[in-house]
């Protein structure tokens, strides 16, 4: 298939916005994306055409709404390949999916000086999430360290287990360096030893095609925003056999079989782990934005995005004083860099006056920027609607920065 990215721009209107007078150049996918008409429209459609609380009602609108919320499941789990659609569970996104299964995981499989193995390039979700839950059953973290290109050490990550080790959350893609961790490797050794693992895909989904069983994750979470779908939904896939033997995270509707004050019984999956109104309108688009991305077709899109991050890390290069963080082999298209010593944060402000939108700071990655001995970065995040004339504009812009600094 031919890329057409100029046709691709199309479909997203704000792209064609300026800013201070200048087009718009939007680097920071990695926080979020912008959104294709057919996501956006999708909202309003369903509110305007549609909109019911779903599965209780039975007039029409509501099994309508409940129809395109379930058929939007059963397009997740295309997506990721998963077994079956009790395997996927919405939520609001990566931060409260991971937040699930490490209170429901802690409570019913772990015990005091039980183990987690995370990595050091962790994004804080998926670590403060641990910590809360260290400090309240006395659960222990273990890191994985990485090497100064950015790629974590695999021999260390064996060293790491023991009896006590209990889980292993690791990010697919780092927000920072954009290493693309070894992930199907690390979830073998880890089965080797017995232990399951969750995959912070955040990063991963948008960019490369992900099959949930070929990797063998026993936890796969993301959000709908990064992957060109609405705030707000999120999904967490796990085995079934996982997601039977952990405990529901919140109590409310949707989620029960029958209450009674004596005794309730818990709904069946994914429904358990579903507490209250969900994001029917939210899941409905989020089925949207990845019907679009599969039209084109994440194959097309990891290879575009590829070459367009080998342009990107060529052309920076050529900037005096550059300095790249994050030179991993296998790279998706996140770019971290510091100039001499121009602040990250001045570097920011004056590209957002020339109408370069970057993220600046530590990314939610304290502990990285620490291994890094940094305080954070400029970091320019790629999207499959990014062009070369883009990069252009993004290194003229750093070097005009530079030479205001000299
Ligand atoms: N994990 C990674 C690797 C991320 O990059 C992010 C967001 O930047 C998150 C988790 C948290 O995602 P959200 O804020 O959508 O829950």
């Amino acid at each position: 298939m031919q890329y057409d990215v100029n046709k691709i721009r199309e479909d997203f209107p704000i792209l064609a916005r300026s800013v201070y007078g200048k087009p718009l150049v939007y680097l920071d996918n990695g926080a979020t994306t912008q959104k294709p008409r057919c996501v956006v429209e999708s909202i309003t459609d369903e509110y305007y055409s549609v909109n019911a609380n779903v599965h209780r009602g039975v007039h029409f609108l509501s099994q309508q709404a409940t129809n395109l919320h379930e058929a939007s499941r059963e397009t997740v789990r295309r997506f990721i390949n998963a077994r079956s659609i009790s395997e996927i569970v919405f939520t609001r996104g990566t931060t409260e999916s991971i937040n699930l299964v490490a209170s429901s995981f802690a409570d019913s499989q772990m015990k005091e000086g039980d183990e987690v193995i995370v990595s050091v390039m962790e994004h804080h979700s998926n670590i403060v999430s641990w910590q809360l839950q260290a400090a309240r059953k006395g659960i222990v973290l273990k890191v994985i360290p990485m090497n100064d290109r950015g790629e974590l050490l695999l021999d260390e990550y064996k060293k790491l287990f023991s009896e006590k080790t209990k889980l292993v959350s690791v990010a697919h893609v780092s927000n920072v360096l954009g290493t693309i961790n070894p992930v199907k490797d690390m979830i073998a050794f880890a089965h080797s030893q017995g232990v399951p693992v969750l995959v912070d895909g955040a990063q991963s989904i948008p960019h490369m095609k992900v099959d949930v069983q070929d990797l063998d994750a026993d936890f796969y979470v993301f959000s709908g925003h990064k992957v060109y779908g609405p705030t707000g939904i999120g999904v967490l896939y796990g085995k079934e056999a996982w997601l039977d033997k952990l405990p529901p995270y919140q109590g409310g509707g949707e989620m029960i079989k029958n209450v009674s004050f004596e005794k309730t019984t818990f709904n069946e999956l994914p429904f358990k782990f579903e507490a209250g109104t969900p994001d029917y309108i939210g899941s409905t688009a989020l089925a949207k934005a990845l019907d679009y991305v599969s039209a084109i077709g994440m194959d097309n899109i990891f290879a575009y995005e590829h070459g367009l991050t080998q342009y990107a890390m060529n052309r920076l290069k050529e900037i005096p004083g550059m300095r790249i963080l994050g030179e991993a082999e296998q790279k998706g298209g996140v770019i971290s860099f510091l100039v001499g010593d121009i602040h990250h944060f001045d570097m920011g402000t004056l590209l957002d006056r020339l109408g370069i939108a970057v993220r600046t700071g530590h990314h939610c990655a304290e502990p990285l920027m620490h291994r890094l001995g940094i305080e954070g970065t400029v970091r320019a995040s790629l999207g499959l609607y990014n062009t070369k004339e883009e990069i252009d504009a993004l290194v003229e812009g750093v070097l005009r920065v530079s030479r205001m600094f000299a």
